[in-house]
């Protein structure tokens, strides 16, 4: 395929990293991609060349034990290979091993953008958070992390019709902001227990004291 997009994948750092030692050095890394068929081998009958397609991260054979019961991601023969065991997508053009299970051809009616995430990322966040988590109309559901998976989590939870959806993530310091109601509260509170302090250490009359 000649590649259109391609995302980079948290695993991709990982693998920077040093955290995946399968991948040998100077694998071209990547395995989520949109392109143009440019080739397909003989058994390729899904796609022909000009076809603009999406390759999914995992490779399918289509007939080992795992992909034969729907868990394509468990393939004995593919699995994931591209930017693992073999070269990957963060390239102009790229091979895509068992293409009749592992590519799909993007419908015109959307554009390759559109579809990128679907190669790994928001199945990830819909599959391992959403569907694992089991949603249901009604949770409140915490999604730590507002990266493209935490996000798509949260767009693929919504299906589900949860009550609240809460997502945690860490932000910068704010600069310099006015207090917030309850920050003002605090320091009001502060005050008045220093006032009755004062009161009893100069040993006058207690006064009830107003705290507005
Ligand atoms: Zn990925
Ligand atoms: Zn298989």
């Amino acid at each position: 395929m000649r590649v259109t997009h391609t995302t980079i994948c948290g695993t991709d750092s990982h693998i920077i990293k040093g955290g995946v030692p399968t991948v040998k050095p100077g694998t071209v890394l990547g395995h989520e991609a949109t392109g143009v068929v440019e080739e397909v081998g003989s058994s390729v009958t899904n796609v022909r060349p000009g076809d603009r397609i999406l390759a999914a991260c995992v490779s399918a054979c289509g007939y080992c034990r795992f992909c034969t019961t729907g868990m394509y991601g468990q393939c004995v023969n593919g699995g994931w290979a591209l930017g693992h065991a073999i070269d990957g997508v963060q390239a102009e053009y790229a091979r895509i091993p068992f293409a009749r299970n592992s590519v799909y051809k993007i419908p015109d009616a959307l554009t390759d953008e559109q579809v990128l995430f679907l190669t790994d990322i928001l199945a990830t966040g819909y599959e391992v958070g959403v569907l694992n988590g089991g949603v249901r109309p009604g949770d409140t559901v915490v999604i730590v992390g507002a990266g493209p998976v935490g996000l798509s989590a949260t767009v693929t939870a919504r299906l589900f019709s949860p009550r609240n959806i809460v997502v945690v993530e860490r932000t910068a310091a704010p600069a310099h902001q006015p207090p917030t109601a309850v920050e003002r509260d605090h320091a009001r509170l502060r005050r008045v227990h220093a006032q009755r302090r004062d009161r009893r250490a100069e040993g006058g009359p207690h006064q009830r004291l107003t705290t507005s």
